[in-house]
């Protein structure tokens, strides 16, 4: 037995499966999961002493490798200086301004500890500055797991088949509508019959928990164009793509503004952080100004803020995305190449810098949820565990994006590709 199956093993008796987030349990891959103990750079190293190259990254927190000197610096110092305070701080000025600067759709931004409460908040604050209950969602778009928006999700809701949880009243997820991503016309249908109950869109504008879709062509400029039409808000949830697709997120790379973002994981450099931010108009409905209440002990806690702007501050660095973009184009059409002389049915997606995802397919090209949950999920389960025994870390479920890192070198990506070559080589056999 490994030291890590050992871990899972002990885990389990104290922690429901084992993980404090459902994923981590290898469902969508079998086997059991690896037990972290230290990560420097684009390396992971487990319980055992096995190194890996990373291509998750925290799920994306670590868009400049693990271990940053400078974000490990400024961390240092904060702890110096008190963990926590629950009053004002300058350094919550100076992260807004510096979110303001990289998003500029966001006029004013509150910060809470997770994407979910990010996302929670927003949908309340839409509902309360239109006066309206219904929100509609994508089928396969994660928004994290507030019960309002834990209906037809992606990620591990999605891997472990239960898109829609027990324990959400019939009553709170009826306001809820699905439809379908990329399809603007489920779109058009449903505000057509609903579309003055309707407070807003909350969507992925790459969606990055059903694998990685990006939008199609004149889809997010739709939504804005429908959202306008009836008095919705449109609500870009960015705590995957924010600071990934490109510097400015999903918003910048595809040109079309929302009324409200929500950011999370890079915004905290590793830290447990997220955001709400957008229109003045709009936020200044959240309290203590406006009706709509809003609260957290540790939200803007020092520590995260100078994590967060530490890792912020160093995306200004103007050959960033550029390489990051090189290197997913390196990677992604490397593995093409080795699954098309394998013959294995085998296709890739990308959105913006550094954001991808690979299918084992015979379809061309994958853009709907449908799609993607229709791909060969056996070869998938065994090119992950073949990656997995070489070194390789990818996420642990065909339904979820991956993320390169500016510390990746072009010898980790040749070193994958190796792995790879391999591993279609075994699927082949
Ligand atoms: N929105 C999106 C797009 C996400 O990808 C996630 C997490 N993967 C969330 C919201 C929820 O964030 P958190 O896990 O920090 O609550």
């Amino acid at each position: 037995m490994s030291r890590s199956e050992d871990l899972f093993a002990q885990a389990q008796l104290t922690i429901p499966g084992g993980v404090n987030s459902p994923v981590r349990a290898f469902n969508g891959v079998g086997g059991s999961p690896i037990f972290i103990e230290r990560a420097d750079g684009a390396y992971m190293y487990d319980a055992d002493g096995q190194r890996y190259i990373d291509y998750v990254g925290s799920w994306g927190p670590m868009i400049l490798g693990h271990n940053n000197a400078a974000i490990r610096e400024a961390t240092h110092a904060a702890v110096e200086r008190g963990l926590s305070f629950g009053t004002p701080t300058a350094s919550e000025i100076t992260m807004a301004e510096k979110i303001k600067a990289l998003v500029p759709s966001i006029e004013k931004v509150r910060m809470v500890n997770s994407g979910t409460e990010a996302t929670m908040t927003a949908i309340r604050l839409a509902r309360g500055y239109t006066g309206r209950d219904k929100i509609l969602k994508f089928e396969g778009c994660y928004h994290g797991h507030a019960d309002a928006l834990l209906v037809k999700a992606g990620s591990g809701a999605l891997t472990l088949g239960v898109p829609n949880s027990p324990g959400i009243p019939e009553d709170f997820a009826k306001h809820t509508l699905t439809v379908t991503f990329n399809d603007l016309e489920s779109v058009r249908k449903v505000f057509a019959e609903v579309g003055d109950e309707i407070a807003t869109i909350i969507v992925e504008p790459v969606a990055g928990n059903m694998n990685c879709i990006p939008p199609a062509p004149g889809f997010l400029e739709g939504l804005r164009d429908i959202c306008d039409e009836y008095g919705s808000v449109l609500i870009f949830d960015e705590v995957m793509s924010g600071f990934r697709v490109a510097r400015g997120g999903a918003q910048e790379y595809y040109q079309v503004t929302p009324d409200l973002t929500t950011l999370g994981k890079v915004i905290g450099g590793g830290m447990p952080v997220g955001a709400f931010g957008g229109k003045r108009e709009i936020m200044d409905y959240i309290a203590p100004v406006g009706p709509v209440y809003q609260a957290g002990t540790l939200s803007g806690n020092p520590v995260a803020m100078a994590a967060g702007l530490a890792a912020l501050n160093q995306l200004d660095d103007e050959k960033l995305y550029p390489q990051l973009n090189a290197k997913v184009t390196r990677l992604l059409d490397g593995m093409q190449q080795l699954a098309d002389e394998a013959g294995i049915p085998f296709t890739t997606n990308r959105a913006g810098a550094s954001m991808f995802g690979f299918f084992f397919t015979d379809a061309d090209e994958v853009t709907t949820y449908q799609q993607a949950t229709q791909c060969n999920m056996e070869h998938f389960r065994k090119f992950y565990h073949s990656m997995l025994r070489q070194g390789v870390y990818l996420a642990p479920s065909a339904f979820e994006a991956g993320f390169m890192s500016a510390a990746h070198s072009d010898a980790d990506i040749e070193a994958t590709l190796a792995a790879a070559k391999t591993a279609f080589a075994e699927l082949k056999a």
